[in-house]
């Protein structure tokens, strides 16, 4: 998922010396992300069995795609792992990074409605809307660590949460938004394979 204001520049990508786990070559290592059309985004995925080394490894180069695209979520499935678990980073453009792995995650409870405003995703290129959303949730699952997590999230990570998590369930943000609106982007995307 990203939002116009994460898209200002590229230069996200800085490393940080102190910490060795964010030192990421962007070169070698990214994942290509799926985009719609492509059917395999539109699963549901199994849920993680084991938090292994493979896992850790798969985190880290989706880690290093989201902040390259550049992105602030980014779901297992959009790089063809049908496996329930995402990553996230909110932290403000100019901070240090902050990665989130939320594991097998559940949204537990809802409460109120918000519009998520130009709502944008790294599998819907070239396209942004109005989403209505949950305004709060209460979100469980697991850490990279095994550990429970349990988040209560409201405005901006609530949206990118349920944005991620509706991935894990095989929905885009284009499914929540008006047939007539969803229909245009239909169209321009038919055009553009066409034009190849
Ligand atoms: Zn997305």
């Amino acid at each position: 998922m990203y939002y116009r204001f994460h898209m200002k520049n590229g230069e996200n990508n800085t490393v940080n010396p102190e910490k060795p786990e964010t030192n990421r070559n962007f070169h070698t290592a990214t994942i290509e992300i799926l985009t719609y059309p492509n059917k395999f985004l539109s699963q549901p995925t199994q849920p993680v069995k084991n938090i292994d080394g493979e896992l850790q490894n798969m985190i880290e180069r989706m880690a290093v795609t989201m902040y390259q695209a550049p992105g602030i979520g980014l779901a297992a499935i959009q790089v063809g792992i049908n496996q329930s678990f995402l990553i996230y980073d909110v932290s403000p453009q100019d901070s240090e990074r902050s990665l989130q792995v939320l594991i097998n995650p559940r949204i537990v409870s809802k409460e109120g409605t918000t519009i998520s405003e130009e709502e944008g995703c790294l599998s819907v290129p070239d396209f942004r809307a109005d989403v209505k959303r949950a305004a709060s949730i209460l979100v469980e699952g697991f850490d990279r660590n095994e550990k429970p997590l349990r988040i209560e999230a409201e405005g901006f990570l609530a949206v990118v949460l349920q944005h991620e998590i509706d991935h894990l369930n095989g929905i885009l943000f284009i499914d929540r938004i008006s047939s007539l609106k969803r229909g245009i982007y239909k169209r321009r995307v038919k055009k553009n394979l066409k034009g190849r």
